[in-house]
Protein backbone atom coordinates (compact mmCIF):
# COMPACT_ATOMS: atom_id res chain seq x y z
CA UNK A 1 0.00 0.00 0.00
CA UNK A 2 1.46 3.61 -0.82
CA UNK A 3 0.71 5.53 1.39
CA UNK A 4 -1.60 9.40 0.40
CA UNK A 5 -0.17 10.89 3.79
CA UNK A 6 2.78 10.65 7.35
CA UNK A 7 2.14 11.77 10.41
CA UNK A 8 5.24 13.17 11.87
CA UNK A 9 6.24 12.67 15.02
CA UNK A 10 8.59 15.29 17.74
CA UNK A 11 9.63 15.33 20.89
CA UNK A 12 12.25 17.47 21.90
CA UNK A 13 11.09 20.40 19.75
CA UNK A 14 7.93 20.46 21.77
CA UNK A 15 9.79 21.32 24.72
CA UNK A 16 10.83 24.47 23.10
CA UNK A 17 7.97 27.01 24.25
CA UNK A 18 7.67 30.19 22.25
CA UNK A 19 10.46 28.92 20.08
CA UNK A 20 9.17 25.82 18.83
CA UNK A 21 7.53 27.51 15.80
CA UNK A 22 11.48 28.20 14.39
CA UNK A 23 12.26 24.25 15.55
CA UNK A 24 9.45 23.12 13.42
CA UNK A 25 9.99 25.50 10.35
CA UNK A 26 13.60 24.78 10.06
CA UNK A 27 12.74 20.80 10.36
CA UNK A 28 9.85 21.59 7.90
CA UNK A 29 12.27 23.06 5.52
CA UNK A 30 15.09 20.20 5.67
CA UNK A 31 12.30 17.71 5.08
CA UNK A 32 11.32 19.38 1.81
CA UNK A 33 14.92 19.68 0.48
CA UNK A 34 15.01 15.42 1.22
CA UNK A 35 11.84 14.73 -0.18
CA UNK A 36 12.83 16.78 -3.46
CA UNK A 37 14.12 14.18 -5.39
CA UNK A 38 11.61 11.47 -4.39
CA UNK A 39 8.01 13.12 -5.72
CA UNK A 40 5.91 15.98 -5.45
CA UNK A 41 5.11 16.19 -1.28
CA UNK A 42 3.72 18.56 0.46
CA UNK A 43 4.91 19.80 4.34
CA UNK A 44 2.60 21.51 6.45
CA UNK A 45 1.74 22.24 9.98
CA UNK A 46 -1.95 21.13 11.24
CA UNK A 47 -3.52 21.50 14.42
CA UNK A 48 0.00 21.77 15.90
CA UNK A 49 1.09 18.26 13.97
CA UNK A 50 3.40 18.44 11.07
CA UNK A 51 1.72 15.87 8.27
CA UNK A 52 3.83 15.36 4.82
CA UNK A 53 1.27 14.86 2.07
CA UNK A 54 1.89 12.91 -1.29
CA UNK A 55 0.60 14.19 -4.65
CA UNK A 56 2.51 11.88 -6.95
CA UNK A 57 3.72 7.96 -6.71
CA UNK A 58 6.29 7.41 -4.32
CA UNK A 59 9.07 4.54 -3.87
CA UNK A 60 7.89 3.95 0.32
CA UNK A 61 11.81 3.18 1.54
CA UNK A 62 13.20 6.04 -0.50
CA UNK A 63 11.06 8.25 1.25
CA UNK A 64 11.24 6.63 4.60
CA UNK A 65 14.92 7.08 4.11
CA UNK A 66 15.14 10.36 3.26
CA UNK A 67 12.81 11.24 6.57
CA UNK A 68 14.90 9.03 8.87
CA UNK A 69 17.14 11.47 7.89
CA UNK A 70 15.63 14.45 9.68
CA UNK A 71 17.22 15.44 12.85
CA UNK A 72 13.64 16.42 15.10
CA UNK A 73 11.52 13.46 13.92
CA UNK A 74 10.93 11.20 16.23
CA UNK A 75 8.55 9.22 14.44
CA UNK A 76 6.23 8.65 11.22
CA UNK A 77 3.48 7.20 10.70
CA UNK A 78 2.49 6.31 7.76
CA UNK A 79 -1.15 7.66 7.51
CA UNK A 80 -4.20 6.30 5.62
CA UNK A 81 -6.66 9.20 4.30
CA UNK A 82 -10.19 8.70 4.21
CA UNK A 83 -12.53 11.45 2.06
CA UNK A 84 -15.93 9.93 3.37
CA UNK A 85 -16.43 10.15 7.49
CA UNK A 86 -19.76 8.28 7.07
CA UNK A 87 -19.80 6.25 9.90
CA UNK A 88 -19.78 2.82 7.88
CA UNK A 89 -17.49 3.93 5.54
CA UNK A 90 -14.95 5.13 8.50
CA UNK A 91 -15.52 1.43 9.86
CA UNK A 92 -15.18 -0.46 6.52
CA UNK A 93 -11.91 1.28 6.12
CA UNK A 94 -10.68 0.38 9.25
CA UNK A 95 -11.04 -3.37 8.90
CA UNK A 96 -9.65 -2.71 5.12
CA UNK A 97 -6.58 -0.91 6.69
CA UNK A 98 -6.22 -3.94 9.20
CA UNK A 99 -6.66 -6.21 6.53
CA UNK A 100 -3.62 -4.52 4.55
CA UNK A 101 -1.55 -3.96 7.54
CA UNK A 102 -1.63 -7.48 9.52
CA UNK A 103 -3.59 -9.80 7.66
CA UNK A 104 -5.74 -12.40 9.55
CA UNK A 105 -2.86 -12.32 12.32
CA UNK A 106 -3.53 -12.94 16.09
CA UNK A 107 -3.06 -9.98 17.53
CA UNK A 108 -4.65 -7.60 20.70
CA UNK A 109 -5.67 -4.48 19.13
CA UNK A 110 -6.99 -0.85 20.71
CA UNK A 111 -9.17 1.80 18.80
CA UNK A 112 -8.45 5.23 19.53
CA UNK A 113 -10.59 7.83 18.48
CA UNK A 114 -9.86 11.30 18.59
CA UNK A 115 -12.44 13.78 16.65
CA UNK A 116 -11.98 17.44 16.02
CA UNK A 117 -15.26 17.47 14.71
CA UNK A 118 -17.78 18.14 17.44
CA UNK A 119 -21.01 17.31 15.10
CA UNK A 120 -19.87 14.21 14.09
CA UNK A 121 -22.71 12.12 15.24
CA UNK A 122 -20.44 9.76 17.25
CA UNK A 123 -18.64 10.64 20.39
CA UNK A 124 -15.14 9.52 20.83
CA UNK A 125 -15.50 6.54 23.07
CA UNK A 126 -18.25 5.45 20.55
CA UNK A 127 -16.28 5.51 17.65
CA UNK A 128 -13.74 3.34 19.56
CA UNK A 129 -16.41 0.85 20.67
CA UNK A 130 -17.81 0.51 17.59
CA UNK A 131 -14.91 0.30 15.67
CA UNK A 132 -13.87 -2.20 17.96
CA UNK A 133 -16.78 -4.59 16.86
CA UNK A 134 -16.71 -4.51 13.71
CA UNK A 135 -13.01 -4.94 13.50
CA UNK A 136 -13.66 -8.40 16.09
CA UNK A 137 -16.52 -9.54 13.71
CA UNK A 138 -14.00 -9.18 10.64
CA UNK A 139 -10.99 -10.66 12.56
CA UNK A 140 -12.07 -13.54 14.27
CA UNK A 141 -8.89 -14.32 16.05
CA UNK A 142 -7.62 -10.85 17.30
CA UNK A 143 -8.79 -9.93 20.68
CA UNK A 144 -9.15 -6.25 22.30
CA UNK A 145 -6.25 -5.05 24.70
CA UNK A 146 -6.96 -1.85 26.26
CA UNK A 147 -3.99 -1.99 28.48
CA UNK A 148 -0.85 -3.17 26.96
CA UNK A 149 -2.45 -3.55 23.18
CA UNK A 150 -0.11 -4.86 19.98
CA UNK A 151 -1.90 -2.84 17.58
CA UNK A 152 -2.95 1.07 18.91
CA UNK A 153 -5.17 2.00 15.98
CA UNK A 154 -5.79 5.22 15.74
CA UNK A 155 -8.35 7.46 13.90
CA UNK A 156 -8.83 11.06 13.99
CA UNK A 157 -12.07 12.61 12.92
CA UNK A 158 -11.64 15.91 10.88
CA UNK A 159 -13.15 17.21 7.59
CA UNK A 160 -11.36 14.05 6.59
CA UNK A 161 -10.11 11.17 8.68
CA UNK A 162 -6.72 9.98 9.26
CA UNK A 163 -5.81 6.09 10.26
CA UNK A 164 -2.46 4.97 11.12
CA UNK A 165 -1.04 2.42 14.18
CA UNK A 166 2.64 2.05 12.55
CA UNK A 167 5.77 4.49 13.95
CA UNK A 168 8.80 3.76 12.42
CA UNK A 169 11.65 5.37 14.45
CA UNK A 170 13.28 8.16 13.26
CA UNK A 171 16.91 9.73 14.39
CA UNK A 172 15.42 12.07 16.67
CA UNK A 173 17.85 15.37 18.02
CA UNK A 174 17.06 18.64 17.26
CA UNK A 175 16.53 19.65 13.22
CA UNK A 176 20.22 21.02 11.86
CA UNK A 177 20.29 24.80 11.88
CA UNK A 178 18.80 25.81 15.46
CA UNK A 179 22.05 25.71 17.48
CA UNK A 180 24.62 27.07 15.90
CA UNK A 181 27.77 26.18 13.48
CA UNK A 182 30.46 23.67 14.23
CA UNK A 183 34.03 23.11 12.84
CA UNK A 184 34.80 19.40 12.67
CA UNK A 185 37.79 17.57 12.00
CA UNK A 186 37.28 15.25 9.69
CA UNK A 187 39.84 12.60 9.42
CA UNK A 188 39.38 9.62 6.62
CA UNK A 189 38.53 7.88 10.10
CA UNK A 190 35.65 6.05 11.72
CA UNK A 191 35.48 8.22 14.77
CA UNK A 192 34.80 12.09 13.48
CA UNK A 193 32.40 11.35 10.95
CA UNK A 194 30.24 9.58 14.13
CA UNK A 195 31.13 12.70 15.87
CA UNK A 196 29.90 14.66 13.05
CA UNK A 197 26.76 13.09 13.26
CA UNK A 198 26.12 13.29 17.07
CA UNK A 199 26.45 17.06 16.96
CA UNK A 200 25.01 17.64 14.38
CA UNK A 201 22.20 15.30 15.81
CA UNK A 202 21.68 18.08 18.43
CA UNK A 203 21.04 20.56 15.54
CA UNK A 204 24.96 22.16 15.09
CA UNK A 205 25.33 23.58 11.67
CA UNK A 206 28.92 21.86 10.34
CA UNK A 207 31.92 22.53 8.44
CA UNK A 208 34.64 20.54 8.03
CA UNK A 209 38.53 20.73 8.19
CA UNK A 210 40.78 18.14 7.17
CA UNK A 211 44.59 17.91 6.89
CA UNK A 212 46.22 17.02 3.88
CA UNK A 213 49.58 15.90 3.09
CA UNK A 214 50.78 14.86 -0.23
CA UNK A 215 52.57 13.14 -1.24
CA UNK A 216 52.47 11.04 2.03
CA UNK A 217 48.79 10.98 1.84
CA UNK A 218 47.16 10.25 -1.45
CA UNK A 219 44.21 11.73 -3.47
CA UNK A 220 42.59 8.76 -2.81
CA UNK A 221 42.76 9.67 1.05
CA UNK A 222 41.39 12.97 0.60
CA UNK A 223 38.75 11.77 -1.66
CA UNK A 224 37.60 9.12 0.81
CA UNK A 225 37.35 12.25 3.13
CA UNK A 226 34.98 14.44 0.95
CA UNK A 227 32.85 11.13 0.35
CA UNK A 228 32.85 10.78 4.41
CA UNK A 229 31.77 14.36 4.27
CA UNK A 230 29.07 13.63 1.78
CA UNK A 231 27.86 10.82 3.98
CA UNK A 232 27.57 12.57 6.86
CA UNK A 233 26.07 15.57 4.68
CA UNK A 234 22.52 13.41 4.19
CA UNK A 235 22.20 14.29 7.95
CA UNK A 236 23.53 17.37 8.64
CA UNK A 237 23.26 19.05 4.97
CA UNK A 238 25.55 20.54 3.04
CA UNK A 239 28.98 21.01 4.46
CA UNK A 240 31.87 23.50 3.15
CA UNK A 241 35.25 21.77 3.61
CA UNK A 242 38.66 23.34 4.15
CA UNK A 243 41.23 21.24 2.58
CA UNK A 244 44.45 22.59 4.13
CA UNK A 245 47.95 21.57 2.68
CA UNK A 246 49.73 20.31 5.82
CA UNK A 247 52.81 19.04 4.04
CA UNK A 248 55.16 21.90 4.60
CA UNK A 249 53.83 22.47 8.62
CA UNK A 250 54.03 18.23 8.97
CA UNK A 251 57.87 18.12 7.81
CA UNK A 252 58.92 21.59 9.54
CA UNK A 253 57.84 19.25 12.88
CA UNK A 254 59.40 16.69 11.67
CA UNK A 255 62.52 18.01 11.22
CA UNK A 256 62.50 20.00 14.24
CA UNK A 257 60.77 17.97 17.11
CA UNK A 258 62.22 15.42 19.26
CA UNK A 259 59.96 12.35 17.34
CA UNK A 260 58.30 10.73 20.40
CA UNK A 261 55.98 14.39 20.64
CA UNK A 262 55.45 15.14 17.10
CA UNK A 263 51.87 13.48 17.19
CA UNK A 264 51.11 15.88 20.36
CA UNK A 265 52.45 18.78 18.33
CA UNK A 266 50.99 18.23 15.39
CA UNK A 267 47.65 17.78 16.79
CA UNK A 268 48.00 21.33 18.67
CA UNK A 269 49.40 23.12 15.64
CA UNK A 270 46.05 20.89 13.55
CA UNK A 271 43.97 22.32 16.84
CA UNK A 272 45.35 26.01 15.92
CA UNK A 273 44.61 26.12 12.72
CA UNK A 274 41.08 24.41 13.17
CA UNK A 275 40.51 26.94 15.59
CA UNK A 276 41.44 30.45 13.04
CA UNK A 277 39.27 28.70 10.40
CA UNK A 278 36.67 28.36 12.48
CA UNK A 279 36.43 31.95 14.03
CA UNK A 280 37.11 33.17 10.46
CA UNK A 281 33.78 31.24 9.03
CA UNK A 282 31.87 32.02 12.55
CA UNK A 283 31.75 28.76 14.43
CA UNK A 284 31.65 28.21 17.90
CA UNK A 285 32.97 25.22 18.54
CA UNK A 286 35.32 22.42 17.28
CA UNK A 287 34.22 19.10 16.98
CA UNK A 288 36.68 16.18 16.69
CA UNK A 289 36.64 12.28 16.94
CA UNK A 290 38.80 11.55 19.74
CA UNK A 291 37.76 9.13 22.71
CA UNK A 292 39.79 9.07 26.17
CA UNK A 293 42.77 6.15 25.95
CA UNK A 294 42.04 5.29 22.03
CA UNK A 295 45.57 5.77 21.41
CA UNK A 296 48.75 8.03 22.80
CA UNK A 297 47.67 11.25 21.56
CA UNK A 298 44.33 10.48 23.52
CA UNK A 299 45.62 9.52 27.02
CA UNK A 300 43.78 11.76 29.48
CA UNK A 301 47.31 13.73 29.38
CA UNK A 302 47.33 13.94 25.78
CA UNK A 303 44.14 15.56 25.80
CA UNK A 304 44.95 17.83 27.69
CA UNK A 305 48.32 19.08 26.32
CA UNK A 306 46.39 19.52 23.05
CA UNK A 307 43.52 21.08 24.39
CA UNK A 308 45.40 23.84 25.77
CA UNK A 309 45.99 24.45 22.31
CA UNK A 310 42.52 25.89 21.39
CA UNK A 311 42.42 29.08 23.54
CA UNK A 312 39.38 30.37 22.58
CA UNK A 313 36.62 28.17 21.04
CA UNK A 314 35.56 24.79 23.29
CA UNK A 315 36.10 21.41 22.01
CA UNK A 316 33.02 19.16 21.85
CA UNK A 317 34.39 15.62 21.53
CA UNK A 318 31.08 13.47 21.97
CA UNK A 319 33.37 10.18 21.05
CA UNK A 320 35.18 10.75 24.60
CA UNK A 321 33.41 8.14 26.29
CA UNK A 322 32.43 5.67 24.07
CA UNK A 323 34.05 2.20 23.43
CA UNK A 324 35.79 1.67 20.14
CA UNK A 325 32.86 -0.52 19.13
CA UNK A 326 29.91 1.43 20.24
CA UNK A 327 31.85 3.98 17.58
CA UNK A 328 31.53 1.87 15.44
CA UNK A 329 27.82 0.37 15.73
CA UNK A 330 27.02 4.28 15.49
CA UNK A 331 29.01 4.35 12.44
CA UNK A 332 27.81 1.36 10.60
CA UNK A 333 23.87 2.50 11.59
CA UNK A 334 24.41 6.01 9.92
CA UNK A 335 26.36 4.48 6.71
CA UNK A 336 30.43 5.66 7.47
CA UNK A 337 31.56 2.75 8.12
CA UNK A 338 32.42 1.08 4.90
CA UNK A 339 33.56 4.29 3.64
CA UNK A 340 35.75 4.76 6.81
CA UNK A 341 37.83 1.44 6.63
CA UNK A 342 39.09 2.04 3.10
CA UNK A 343 42.68 1.35 4.10
CA UNK A 344 43.74 4.77 2.63
CA UNK A 345 46.78 6.64 5.21
CA UNK A 346 46.46 9.09 7.40
CA UNK A 347 48.47 12.29 8.13
CA UNK A 348 48.97 11.32 11.91
CA UNK A 349 50.27 7.58 10.57
CA UNK A 350 52.55 9.00 8.32
CA UNK A 351 54.72 10.82 10.84
CA UNK A 352 54.01 8.78 13.90
CA UNK A 353 57.22 7.66 16.25
CA UNK A 354 57.87 3.91 17.32
CA UNK A 355 57.22 5.09 20.81
CA UNK A 356 55.18 8.43 21.25
CA UNK A 357 54.89 10.09 24.51
CA UNK A 358 51.73 8.66 26.53
CA UNK A 359 52.12 11.08 29.19
CA UNK A 360 53.17 14.55 27.71
CA UNK A 361 53.90 17.35 29.90
CA UNK A 362 52.82 20.88 29.14
CA UNK A 363 55.88 22.66 29.68
CA UNK A 364 58.27 19.97 27.55
CA UNK A 365 56.13 19.97 24.95
CA UNK A 366 56.10 24.06 24.89
CA UNK A 367 60.27 24.04 25.10
CA UNK A 368 59.93 21.33 22.11
CA UNK A 369 57.75 24.10 19.94
CA UNK A 370 60.27 26.64 20.38
CA UNK A 371 62.49 25.44 18.21
CA UNK A 372 59.58 25.77 15.01
CA UNK A 373 60.14 29.52 16.13
CA UNK A 374 61.41 31.69 12.93
CA UNK A 375 60.55 28.92 10.88
CA UNK A 376 56.76 27.62 10.71
CA UNK A 377 55.33 30.62 10.73
CA UNK A 378 55.06 31.53 7.08
CA UNK A 379 54.81 27.63 6.42
CA UNK A 380 51.30 27.49 9.18
CA UNK A 381 50.22 31.60 7.18
CA UNK A 382 50.54 29.51 3.30
CA UNK A 383 48.50 26.44 5.08
CA UNK A 384 45.84 28.02 6.26
CA UNK A 385 45.74 31.12 3.53
CA UNK A 386 46.00 28.62 0.52
CA UNK A 387 42.88 26.18 1.68
CA UNK A 388 41.15 24.49 -0.82
CA UNK A 389 36.92 24.61 -0.50
CA UNK A 390 34.74 21.31 -1.14
CA UNK A 391 31.40 21.60 -0.58
CA UNK A 392 30.02 18.01 0.43
CA UNK A 393 26.37 17.41 -0.26
P1 LIG B 1 39.40 9.03 13.34
O1 LIG B 1 38.85 7.64 13.33
O2 LIG B 1 38.35 10.07 13.40
O3 LIG B 1 40.40 9.26 12.23
P2 LIG B 1 41.45 8.26 15.11
O4 LIG B 1 40.99 7.22 16.03
O5 LIG B 1 42.22 7.84 13.90
O6 LIG B 1 40.21 9.15 14.69
P3 LIG B 1 43.45 10.24 15.66
O7 LIG B 1 44.14 9.98 14.39
O8 LIG B 1 44.22 10.36 16.92
O9 LIG B 1 42.30 9.23 16.00
O10 LIG B 1 42.63 11.56 15.50
C1 LIG B 1 41.86 12.09 16.52
C2 LIG B 1 40.96 13.14 15.93
O11 LIG B 1 41.75 14.17 15.34
C3 LIG B 1 40.11 12.61 14.81
O12 LIG B 1 38.92 12.02 15.28
C4 LIG B 1 39.84 13.85 14.01
O13 LIG B 1 38.81 14.61 14.60
C5 LIG B 1 41.16 14.61 14.15
N1 LIG B 1 42.05 14.30 13.01
C6 LIG B 1 43.01 13.37 12.92
N2 LIG B 1 43.64 13.40 11.73
C7 LIG B 1 43.05 14.39 11.02
C8 LIG B 1 43.25 14.94 9.71
N3 LIG B 1 44.15 14.47 8.87
N4 LIG B 1 42.45 15.96 9.34
C9 LIG B 1 41.51 16.46 10.17
N5 LIG B 1 41.30 15.98 11.41
C10 LIG B 1 42.06 14.98 11.84
MG1 LIG C 1 42.38 8.83 12.12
Amino acid sequence: MNYKMFLIKYAEIGTKGKNRYVFEDIMCRRMRALLKPHGKFEVRREYGRIYVEAFSDYDYDDVMEALGCVFGIVGICPVRVVENTDFDNLAKEAVAYMQEEYGQSCKTFKVNARRNDKTYPKSSMEINCDIGATILDAFPDMRVDVHNPDIMLNIEVRNVAYIYSRIIQGPGGLPVGTNGKGMVLLSGGIDSPVAAYMIAKRGVELEAVYFHAPPYTSERAKQKVVDLGKLVSRYAGPIKLHIVNFTDVQLCIYDNCPHDELTIIMKRIMYKMAQEIALKEECQCIITGESIGQVSSQTTQSLYVINQAADILPVFRPCIGLDKQEIIDISEKIGTYETSILPYEDCCTTFVAKHPVTKPKEEQIMESEKKLEGKIEELYKKAVDEVQIVFCR
